[in-house]
Order: C-alpha cells, then structure tokens, then sequence
C-alpha cells in the first residue's frame, strides 16, 4: 500500500467568536492511498499556519512540506514516517505548529492501518486496558460564580461525576477566583470531583495562595496555573501544595513534557492528541509519565475525531486517569464534521471498537464549512 495525496482542509463555523473555544474552526487532514482507503486526522492548531506546513513545497533536505515527505510511502510504517516528518522539516520546528501537523498526518495514517486490517486503533498500539473511561464535563466558566454555580448544577443533573471548569473571569482577583470554585462546588454538591482549568494567569506564589484557597472546595485537580514555560513556577508550586496539579495541553513533542514532568514535576500529564504528535508520540509521552509515576489524561476541546483518537490512546495506555469531554454550551463544529457524535453515558465514554478511528467525515458538512 502507498499513500497517494495528503488533503489539508480548514473549515470554520460562519462565525467565529473571541473566546477561549477552540471548537469553532478545525484543520481535517486526510491521507489517501493506492487501495482506496483514506485515513483521516486532526490539528488543533493554528489552522492555516499547519496547513501550510502540511502543504508546503520542498525547500531543501531540512525544510519541507509534509505532505511531500510521505507520498508514495507504505503507510504502515508510522515510526519510520514521524522520524522522516521530523527530521524532513527540522528547521521548521521540533515542536509548535510542525508537530501539530505532524499529529493529524500520523493520526491517520493509524485510522489507514486500522481500516486496512479490519481493527480498532488502540488494539493496534497494544491495547486493552479498558473498554471505557471515566470522563469530565468540561466547560468554560460562566460570566458569574453564579452562573458557575448553575452550570455545574447542570452537568451533575446530566450523570457526570467529574466537571471542570475553565479560563476567564479566573485571575481577575482574589475574590472572583474563589467565588468561582465555591460556587462550582456549591452547585455539584459534595460528592462529584470539581476540577479547575486557571489558564495561565498566576505566577507561583499567587497559585501557591490560590491551590490553597481552592483545597477548602475540594478539588480534584489545578490545571495550567501558569504559563508553559515556567518549570521552576510549577515545581515549587508542586512542592508547596498537595493540590494535583495538571498541564501539558502546550506542549507538542516528548522532549517538552519530559521537562514539564522532570523539571515542573506536575502530577497529572495532559496530552492532546491532535498537537502532541500524534498516535505514535503520544504512547511515548505516556511511557515518560508512567516512568515517573504519573497518570495522563487527555486533552481535546475540538472535535470527535480528537475524542475518537484520544480514547483509543487512553484505552493503550496502564496510566489513564480520566478523559476530558467537552459540555461547553452553544454552536460546535464538532456536532457538524463527523458522522459519529460520541456521547457520555451515565459519565463514562465508551472506546470505540469500530476499524480504525471509527469515525467518519459528513462530507456535506465539510464543504459547507471548508473555508480553503
Ligand atoms: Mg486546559
């Protein structure tokens, strides 16, 4: 089998809104190969900056377009395509937007062997370990604590035993953020575990007084308190709190969450499957983790075809925690794009067991919404 075109298709909601969701736009990746079989994957990124690194034209042996670095390759040999992506396109970046192409060309070249040998991806990657996950609502904040507190009301009403909730008006002061995580908690009552996605807005002494504050609540986890790079913040943050604290949703390439864990010493390892570098970076990064007694969790606010690949690596991997999955209210291109809607039950989610990805375009809605 050889692949024979790489399609790169950004396609958008008709409005795109200023807001942290990072559902309304998405770069479809599909490989296409001599036997008829297509494999498709994801990039959350900036679209059309990976599209260009998909597309682009060859420039020399250390810069290249993608796409010309796989054509007429056997798409079976997703270890020897990353390290040809890789190394073929190494001044463009060993992390950042070149990995993220690189995670939906190596996405779907998984979904082509899948399809082509009539099995689910996380079997191929050796799995087993579960049928289904534990998942969290996760949503933005509302406006209000108060409207924090209604949402959370909310999702534990829908049967999820974990909500987390995310990003502005967090960081304001003081007193917003810890109204916000007493109303959050107010409105789950005391059982589901609440989970809080900060965004990036302290530095380590403020996250220090804030993974205090927030343990009152009972939290289950403190998500990206800081900004990405700021390992020597998150290890004293780590040290001075027993607070769980998650990040990696930034990183694109084991080198970068290998520090994050090493250096950083966070406790819960997120990775996106859609920017990481794919299906076969992402079983290393788990590996990292797990060497170092951490779980991982996935992270995906875009479409199913990201929930779809991240449960299939969660279903491959010992150290799974919990799946992230996206309850944020309003328009998505997620309920648009694909065939499936891959829906909580009773606040698990079940691993799909179809070929490949088990998951599928709708066509229509695709050149509706294709932008370029
Ligand atoms: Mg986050």
């Amino acid at each position: 089998m050889r692949i024979t075109d790489v399609e790169a298709i950004y396609v958008r909601l008709p409005e795109v809104r200023q807001q942290c969701d990072s559902g309304q736009d998405a770069l479809i990746v599909k490989v296409h190969t001599d036997e008829g079989i297509t494999g498709i994957g994801e990039v959350d990124s900036a679209p059309v900056a990976a599209q260009a690194a998909i597309l682009g034209p060859y420039s020399h042996t250390l810069t290249c377009g993608l796409k010309h670095l796989v054509l007429g390759e056997d798409p079976f040999e997703t270890e020897y395509l990353w390290h040809k992506m890789y190394n073929g396109n190494i001044y463009a970046g060993r992390s950042g937007v070149a990995l993220h192409a690189m995670s939906g060309i190596d996405m779907a070249l998984w979904d082509i062997k899948g399809k082509k040998l009539g099995l689910p991806v996380w079997k191929l990657l050796g799995g087993g370990f579960r049928k289904s996950i534990r998942c969290y609502a996760s949503s933005l904040f509302g406006a209000t604590p108060a409207e924090t507190g209604e949402r959370a009301r909310r999702f534990a009403g829908m049967g999820f035993s974990a909500v987390k909730f995310g990003w502005a008006p967090m960081g304001q002061d003081a007193e917003m953020d810890v109204a916000l995580v007493a109303q959050a908690r107010q409105g789950l009552g005391s059982t589901p575990d609440l989970l809080v996605d900060a965004g990036m807005v302290w530095d380590a002494k403020t996250a220090i007084q804030r993974a205090r504050a927030f343990s009152e609540h009972n939290i289950f986890w403190l998500e990206e308190p800081l900004a990405p790079d700021d390992y020597e913040g998150y290890r004293k943050l780590t040290e001075a709190t027993t607070v769980r604290i998650a990040a990696g949703e930034e990183e694109s390439g084991r080198h970068t969450f290998r520090r994050l864990i090493v250096e950083g010493r966070i406790d819960v390892v997120q990775v996106d499957l859609t920017r990481c570098g794919g299906f076969t970076e992402a079983m290393k990064i788990a590996s990292i983790a797990g060497d170092h007694g951490l779980p991982v969790a996935n992270h995906g606010f875009s479409t199913y075809i990201n929930v779809a690949a991240a449960l299939h690596w969660l279903a491959a991997v010992p150290n799974a925690l919990i799946a992230e999955y996206v309850t944020q209210e309003g328009t998505h291109l997620r309920d648009l794009i694909t065939r499936q809607r891959i829906q909580a039950v009773d606040g698990y989610l079940a691993v799909p067991q179809e070929p490949g990805l088990g998951v599928e375009l709708n066509e229509d809605a695709i050149r509706d919404l294709r932008v370029v």
